[in-house]
């Protein structure tokens, strides 16, 4: 049996001190940190980005599936991927939590554990947070800051027509992966007796339970002095984000079925389910991966970078927004593209 301290023992200033006593500050913007009233940033001339989000349990999480250690560096990273989808560096988080007593102080370390590996990883400084107990599960919330060079940040509202669509990495690993671990979930309630097999789905769970922020494309974008005309991360689900890039920029837009990157991996794993991969890569969430916009000019500048492909363009209002199919057909993209594919 492991150790369980109640949190109860440390009291919560003293669980604040134990999960923060370690922290060394990366950047020269982290001024002060934790330990005071607020944490004082200088950005130094630059502009600050800021954004917030919160996971509770049961409604984004589930403790049967979902390590701790896993969580706490998942809820940094999608806020991270807020902000690099404005173009900008993450700099500083802001971690609250509310925790039942169900929870030890063990827990917390593993689940802070996540949060410190986040936060080396992409160099951002843990400055602060809020500590509350709460009547049932577990409660965070993440607010991320950033820094971006004046007006180099970049909206959802500005694609222009003829633009290219462009998309990093690869879309719906993540939903499979959910789907793996909700039936392994189910098999078990039914019999506990039963150790579940997600070796070999290894790729698309870790898609679900530990995704990465595309700090890379940033710096790519950096490196060839490329400004994307618009851009926001893929959370919902690419139909659903393509939505709001045309709504926002007042643009159609025609997108194709054969350019989606779909991996090799997510296709296996959704035929085991008897689903279509493109309807995963459509309407599959939690990715993280970015969808921007460049000029027809930036075509070279994105054909340097493997992991970006290109899937369609935006065009005039009238156009409406829509995907053409590898069989030539052509359907207006909906929220859920996903069902749009199941009519003849
Ligand atoms: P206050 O009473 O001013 O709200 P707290 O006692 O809540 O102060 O917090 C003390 C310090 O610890 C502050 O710097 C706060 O930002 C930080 N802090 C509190 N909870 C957390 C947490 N869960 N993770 C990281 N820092 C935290
Ligand atoms: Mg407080």
């Amino acid at each position: 049996m492991s150790e369980r301290t109640e949190i109860s023992i440390l009291g919560e200033f003293g669980l604040i001190d134990h999960l923060t006593k370690n922290i060394e500050l990366q950047n020269a913007s982290s001024i002060v940190g934790v330990g005071d009233d607020a944490a004082v940033i200088d950005h130094f001339g630059k502009q600050t980005v800021i954004t917030s989000d919160m996971l509770v349990e049961g409604v984004h999480f589930d403790l049967m599936y979902t390590p701790l250690k896993h969580l706490g560096y998942k809820s940094v990273v999608v806020n991270l991927s807020d902000i690099y989808a404005m173009n900008a560096i993450p700099t500083q988080i802001i971690m609250n939590i509310a925790i039942s007593n169900r929870f030890s102080v063990e827990a917390m370390d593993e689940f802070y554990d996540g949060v410190y590996t986040a936060c080396t990883k992409y160099g951002v400084d843990l400055v602060g947070g809020d500590t509350s107990s709460s009547q049932k599960g577990f409660i965070i919330s993440v607010t991320a800051i950033g820094e971006v060079t004046p007006d180099k940040y970049v909206k959802r509202s500005t694609a222009k027509k003829g633009d290219l669509i462009c998309v990093s990495g690869d879309l719906g690993g993540a939903y499979v992966g959910l789907l793996f671990l909700e039936r392994e979930k189910k098999i078990y309630l039914e019999n506990p007796k039963i150790q579940p097999d997600l070796e070999s789905e290894s790729y698309v769970i870790g898609r679900m339970l530990k995704p990465e922020a595309r700090k890379d494309i940033i710096e790519f974008f950096e490196k060839e002095n490329l400004v994307p005309s618009s851009m926001m991360d893929i959370s919902d689900g690419l139909s659903s984000e393509i939505l709001h890039i045309s709504k926002q920029s007042n643009l159609g837009c025609i997108i194709y079925e054969e350019k989606l990157p779909i991996g090799e991996e997510m296709r296996n794993a959704a035929y085991k389910f008897e689903i279509d991969p493109t309807a995963c890569a459509l309407s599959g969430g939690e990715d993280y991966e970015l969808l921007f916009t460049v000029a027809k000019n930036d075509y070279n500048k994105i054909t340097l970078n493997q992991d970006i492909s290109v899937i369609g363009y935006m065009t005039e209002p009238e156009n409406g927004t829509q995907i053409i199919t590898k069989g030539d057909s052509t359907y207006p993209i909906t929220a859920q593209g996903w069902n749009a594919f199941k009519e003849p």
